[in-house]
């Protein structure tokens, strides 16, 4: 057994000590002691722990490193004064996906045309720039992206919806050697946010992700964000005028908020900023806030869902095989990484 992993799927299911101890019947100063390495576990008290924790016995002795968030996740983190005890979930659930994601890419050839590179804002005339160029270099038309979960997969990077427990936290996107890019969105966010909060997370991926933590990180990925999404060379004439029916008329189109499109105007220059607050407290007043009406098409990651799918089907793997290697109980793993995408199977194996 591994102390680091027993913490860390304790944590991953955000139980104290003395929960889990109760719940497994161990005492709690034992269950201590065997996360300082000072006693080993007995193998009925290992299987115990590892069907409340929702893994297998083997995944308590692997040997992976546990990583921190890194800089593209310093910032939002920070802002948003999250409990230590749901940090540490959090943590402990991305690093697992790593963990696992590490798992299913060896033996299996992606093929992913266009990476994802790293360019310093301060090099390329600013965030807007590394945003054009990077549209440019994946080769997306004029006007809005098509569908922002296909141009971050198309690039190799690994998109998962989890349920975080807390609003307070949109995504967290790490990038560790030996793994491919991950972004990881909060489920409960609407679809037209969960594509902006790609578009940040991308932004910081470009322009933040191994580089020490800047102090206008955040601010430099909504600009990012903001000008992938709606390039103000094709945006511009559009929203000239705004008004609130104008910004609904534009949202199937552009797929992102009305207020994003109305906050693009003001930053745009086409509104003053009593414009933008009053357009926004309209939206308040009709009930359009938080969760605003005509939602776009979700859309659904498939590079996970493909990848066990290869195993399964090519590989012959049975989904026991799979969910022993992943260290998933079978049916957390059918759950987790089955659900079937909308696009063809893109990964060669
Ligand atoms: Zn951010």
């Amino acid at each position: 057994m591994n102390p680091r992993m027993l913490t860390t799927a304790r944590d991953a299911q955000g139980l104290t000590q003395k929960e889990l101890g109760e719940a497994c019947r161990i005492p709690q100063s034992r269950l201590s002691k065997a996360e300082s390495g000072i006693v080993e576990l007995t193998s009925d008290e290992l299987q115990r722990l590892a069907k409340r924790l929702d893994v297998t016995v083997a995944l308590l002795s692997w040997s992976d490193e546990v990583h921190g968030f890194g800089s593209a996740s310093f910032f939002h983190r920070k802002q948003q004064s999250l409990s230590q005890k749901t940090l540490r979930k959090i943590q402990a659930q991305v690093n697992f996906l790593r963990m696992r994601l590490q798992r299913l890419y060896q033996g299996i050839e992606v093929d992913a045309d266009r990476a994802i590179p790293s360019m310093n804002p301060d090099e390329h005339d600013g965030p807007e720039e590394v945003a054009r160029r990077l549209r440019a270099y994946w080769q997306l038309p004029m006007g809005p992206v098509g569908n922002m979960v296909n141009a971050i997969e198309n690039a190799g990077g690994v998109i998962f919806r989890n349920d975080f427990g807390t609003h307070r936290i949109n995504a967290i996107s790490v990038w560790h050697p030996g793994a491919p890019a991950l972004f990881v969105v909060n489920s409960t966010l609407t679809p037209e946010q969960q594509r902006f909060v790609l578009a940040h997370e991308l932004g910081h991926m470009v322009m933040h992700e191994g580089f020490p933590p800047r102090d206008y990180a955040e601010r430099e990925a909504d600009r990012f964000a903001e000008e992938f999404l709606m390039p103000a060379a094709s945006v511009t004439s559009d929203l000239r005028g705004i008004d609130l029916k104008r910004a609904a008329t534009l949202k199937p189109y552009w797929k992102v908020s009305m207020q994003s499109l109305i906050l693009r105007a003001e930053h745009l220059g086409l509104i003053n900023s009593g414009r933008c607050r009053s357009l926004h407290a309209y939206m308040n007043k009709l009930g359009y806030l938080p969760v605003e009406p005509f939602p776009v098409e979700r859309e659904e990651p498939s590079v996970l869902v493909d990848m066990v799918q290869v195993h399964l089907d090519d590989h012959e793997y049975t989904t026991k095989e799979l969910a022993d290697v992943l260290g998933m109980p079978r049916n957390k793993m059918l759950d987790d990484f089955t659900k079937r995408g909308q696009r063809p199977l893109r990964v060669v194996s």
